[in-house]
């Protein structure tokens, strides 16, 4: 079946017709820990970052990759992170205790956001974090007092937006230049003298995020050389050395069968050589080139399961099957009109005839999880199987309709763990004072 090579890498059928993940029935799976259920292949999770470490490294030496938090992250998936010699790029306070809760180094963390907040900046001084990625003028001169204060140096980046269109959701486009993000490419001079004289700031290179899910390769092209060359510029003028350069995140993944998105090699190659290239035709020396990818680490690991309700079939309009999940657990459909494909997981060996949408359970006309796909005959009791929903799902997760946020296992091997528990009804009320 094509639509089991968008689920995790261990993907199979087996001879009940159930689909299998990580050695493990996913049909058992739901009735074990109930649906809701967000489940993640360990072993897609550690290839993709080795994938992510090879590519570029083998095609840039000085390499760091850096996981953007974001995506999804809690305990089990910082210390798997850890684990494979991944840095983090957080942006909060609560992503960064998450990352320290379970003994993430914290020389390896970014911390990113275009309105950190004065006790976040405190936190990361204290903490000794890696790097802050300096996104306003504001933030510049907060950061530098206390950074005196604390009487300590800080490593930081400079946020610009290069003003590159990323073809992609206006939602998530962050480096054009109408952008609550990072500093205009055009008062990125006035940033950098400003950063190069705050005595207690060490300004080590820049930085910039063009947007998500970009399935094209040009923007990075495009803001790579009006990075370099506002670099050169700047070391012409002021004798800034670029020691770092980030180039953000972004990478595509494929969700439907019709949208294949390019491998990471594809990026890798575009990135590391127009990187050299252009630091030859400046004559600038190599900085280290710093990746963040986000979803592309974790979406295509991880699968939404869900059990089917109601089937109303409206005659000559459209057959809704309702599932136990939805906007509350995956927004991303109803947010950015983000497409899915889906499978029953108890029928994965049957016809698919009969073209359907799935709905979620909760109390808006827009809560479609999938609208118009073909699926085998589906009735009450059977298993939605969705593939990519690791990433920007479960973080903006909500208790919509006091709904309870879903169980996450992990699969490897024909072993589960439970990774965070479903929620329970004394969960909705524990902050409550009445
Ligand atoms: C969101 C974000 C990323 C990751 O984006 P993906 O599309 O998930 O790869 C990386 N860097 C920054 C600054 C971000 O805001």
């Amino acid at each position: 079946m094509a639509k089991l090579s968008l689920f995790p890498l261990t993907a199979e059928v087996n001879n009940q017709g159930h689909l299998v993940i990580g050695g493990c029935d996913t049909v058992n799976l739901a009735a074990e820990f109930g649906t809701p259920l967000y489940l993640f292949d360990e072993f897609s999770l550690r290839s993709k970052c080795t994938e992510f470490k090879a590519e570029f490294s083998q095609r840039y030496k000085d390499t760091t990759v850096i996981y953007a938090c974001k995506a999804f992250i809690n305990g089990a998936l910082a210390v798997i992170l850890r684990e494979e010699g991944l840095g983090l790029d957080v942006v909060s306070g609560g992503e960064l205790n998450i990352a320290q809760s379970v003994g993430f180094p914290l020389d390896k963390v970014y911390l990113h956001g275009n309105n950190k907040s004065a006790e976040e900046l405190m936190l990361a001084l204290k903490w000794h974090i890696g790097c802050i990625v300096v996104d306003n003028f504001h933030e510049l001169r907060i950061l530098s007092e206390m950074a005196k204060e604390q009487g300590s140096i800080l490593d930081i980046l400079l946020r610009l937006s290069p003003g590159v269109e990323p073809h992609t959701h206006k939602y998530i486009a962050t480096g054009i230049v109408d952008s609550k993000f990072g500093f205009p490419l055009r008062s990125g001079e006035e940033a950098v003298v400003q950063a190069m004289s705050a005595p207690n700031l060490n300004l080590v290179g820049l930085h910039f995020h063009l947007g998500s899910l970009l399935f094209g390769v040009e923007p990075y092209q495009e803001a790579i050389e009006l990075m370099l060359d506002f670099a050169a510029e700047m070391k012409q003028k002021h004798r800034f050395e670029l020691r770092e350069l980030n180039v953000g995140g972004g990478f595509a993944i494929q969700y439907t069968l019709d949208s294949p998105a390019p491998p990471i090699s594809a990026y890798a190659e575009v990135i590391a050589s127009k990187v050299i290239s252009k630091c030859r035709q400046l004559k600038l020396a190599l900085p280290r080139l710093t990746v963040e990818p986000g979803r592309a680490v974790v979406g295509p690991a991880g699968v939404a399961l869900y059990t089917v309700g109601v089937v109303k079939d409206i005659p000559g309009v459209r057959c809704y099957v309702s599932v136990d999940g939805g906007m509350a657990d995956n927004i991303r459909p109803a947010l950015y009109g983000s497409k899915y494909e889906a499978v029953v997981a108890n029928k994965m060996l049957e016809k698919e005839a009969r073209e359907v949408t799935i709905a979620g359970r909760f109390c808006e006309a827009g809560d479609i999880l999938v609208k118009g796909i073909a699926l085998p005959p589906v009735s009450a009791g059977d298993i939605i199987a969705i593939p990519g929903c690791g990433a920007y799902c479960l973080p903006q997760a909500s208790n919509f309709n006091a709904s309870l946020k879903p169980a996450i296992v992990l699969v490897n091997k024909g072993k589960v763990r439970l990774i965070r528990r479903r929620e329970t009804f004394a969960d909705l009320t524990k902050c409550d004072l009445v």
